[in-house]
């Protein structure tokens, strides 16, 4: 069977179908992608067009959408599958999952772009067999899904833990570029944040070891706090910045000091080299995530 997947960006829309099976949790390997495209995110009735056009050919028994947000995840809600406050022009109070299910009559899934990625990540991919586990992306923005006790955390709203505030290392003077928060982990640890603090483009500023420390603790910091509040099985981080693979060994290094010996494990501990690591999809997670969440909503459709 063909199931549909799309991850939605600010920029562009990621769709793919893939081939999967009635026992997709059960396989060893993610779905084998059949046909992708990525359509530039204009205004939402071309765009959805363009998407519909993509999808049209396939016989697919479901379609999942992992968005940019805010998001409407509340099932109860007459704007359920909206994206809502959104500062993207056009998109606002936008029926995004609605208008996909009603133009071809399948289960949609409908949840947040980090969430669909820590959802593909937990059913094939690096969390796989994780009761709960996070993925943190630190591009443009900062954004964290979270899984939690079997399945995606919601709530009031969706988290938001790309916000959460920090403090500010000793002589960093910059701002900070989120305009909600002055000393946010988006506004001081988004690439664009990066950028604006040393006046270059991140990639160009991979020898120059003072960013990538002072970025390295800021990470640290945001890890060490979700690790005490989620107690994580597995963290997976990506995101344009983390392609300073650098990055890796420095921020398990201070999320260990930062916790300060307190939570007891070996994943936080000596094995903490396969506890804060890349997903395993690859640039895929988000897109197949997507994926998984159309095939959970046929199930949750089937009950
Ligand atoms: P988005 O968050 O828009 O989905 P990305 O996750 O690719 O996209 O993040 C893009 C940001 O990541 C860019 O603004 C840039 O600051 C940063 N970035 C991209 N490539 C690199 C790199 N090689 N090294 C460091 N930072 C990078
Ligand atoms: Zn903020």
């Amino acid at each position: 069977m063909i199931a549909g997947g799309i991850e939605a960006g600010g920029t562009k829309m990621v769709c793919a179908v893939a081939e999967t099976s009635e026992d997709w949790r059960e396989q060893k390997e993610p779905p084998h992608i059949l046909a992708r495209a990525q359509i530039p995110t204009g205004q939402p009735e071309e765009t959805f067009a363009k998407m519909l056009d993509f999808f049209e050919p396939w016989d697919i028994v479901s379609l999942g959408i992992g968005s940019f947000g805010p998001l409407d995840l509340d099932r109860r809600s007459r704007t359920y599958g909206f994206v809502t406050s959104t500062p993207k022009q056009g998109w606002e109070n936008r029926d995004f999952a609605g208008t996909f299910a009603r133009a071809r009559r399948i289960p949609v899934g409908f949840d947040t772009d980090v969430n669909a990625a820590v959802l593909g990540e937990v059913a094939w991919g690096a969390a796989r067999g994780c009761e709960t586990a996070i993925y943190i992306t630190v591009g443009t923005g900062v954004g964290v899904g979270v899984y939690c006790n079997g399945g995606l955390l919601h709530g009031m709203v969706h988290p938001e833990a790309g916000h959460i505030l920090l403090s500010r290392a000793p002589g960093d003077r910059y701002r900070g570029r989120c305009p909600f928060h002055e000393n946010c982990m988006e506004g001081l640890a988004s690439g664009p944040a990066i950028e604006e603090r040393w006046g270059a483009r991140a990639a160009s500023l991979a020898g120059r070891r003072e960013v990538w420390e002072l970025e390295a603790d800021y990470i640290a910091q945001a890890v060490a706090d979700y690790i005490l509040v989620y107690s994580p099985q597995r963290i997976i981080l990506w995101g344009g910045v983390m392609h300073q693979t650098q990055l890796f060994e420095l921020v398990r290094e201070r999320a260990r000091e930062r916790l300060g010996g307190y939570v007891r494990h070996p994943m936080a501990e000596e094995s903490i080299g396969e506890y804060i690591v890349p997903p395993a999809l690859g640039e895929d997670p988000g897109v197949l995530g997507a994926v998984c969440l159309g095939l959970l909503e046929r199930e949750y459709h089937k009950k």
